[in-house]
């Protein structure tokens, strides 16, 4: 546990939340800003800040768990769809740095989620692709 990290009092159960699932590994929980209904937050018990920090072992069992919660809010709802999220740092809008992935429930003819993108430039994005291909 760290000390100023809100995600591990609410695993600790120091600070309250909506529990919707919970096992040795993880606890999932509503998102209190939702973005939709059954907007649920999956973390780990142990504290990890981003993907970055989680040995690929506990991530791939993190990972499973998401699976599992989120096929249960989709029947359960229901809902038609879901979006998986994660964000790493705050550019990329991570406010909480403890590890955690949002389930977003979607439904037909709901307001998409906004990435605004553009046409790519391909002579760019195959040197792009070069300068970063591992
Ligand atoms: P992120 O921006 O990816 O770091 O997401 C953090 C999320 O945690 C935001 O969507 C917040 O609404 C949510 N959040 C913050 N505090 C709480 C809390 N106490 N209970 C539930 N969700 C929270
Ligand atoms: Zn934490």
């Amino acid at each position: 546990m760290k000390n100023d990290c809100i995600f591990c009092a609410i695993a600790e159960g120091e600070i309250p939340c909506f529990k919707v699932y919970e096992d040795d590994l993880v606890l999932a929980y509503l998102d209190i800003n939702p973005c939709s209904e059954g907007h649920t937050l999956v973390i780990p018990k142990a504290h990890y800040a981003g993907l970055l920090d989680v040995p690929d072992a506990a991530l791939g069992e993190i990972l499973s768990r998401v699976k599992k919660v989120a096929a249960h809010i989709k029947e359960a709802l229901p809902c038609d769809g879901f979006n998986i999220l994660q964000n790493n740092g705050p550019a990329a809008g991570q406010s909480v740095f403890h590890l955690h992935f949002h389930i977003v429930p979607r439904r037909e003819g709901g307001e998409p989620l906004s990435f605004k993108s553009g046409k790519g430039d391909m002579a760019a994005l195959e040197a792009l692709a070069a300068r970063i291909r591992l």
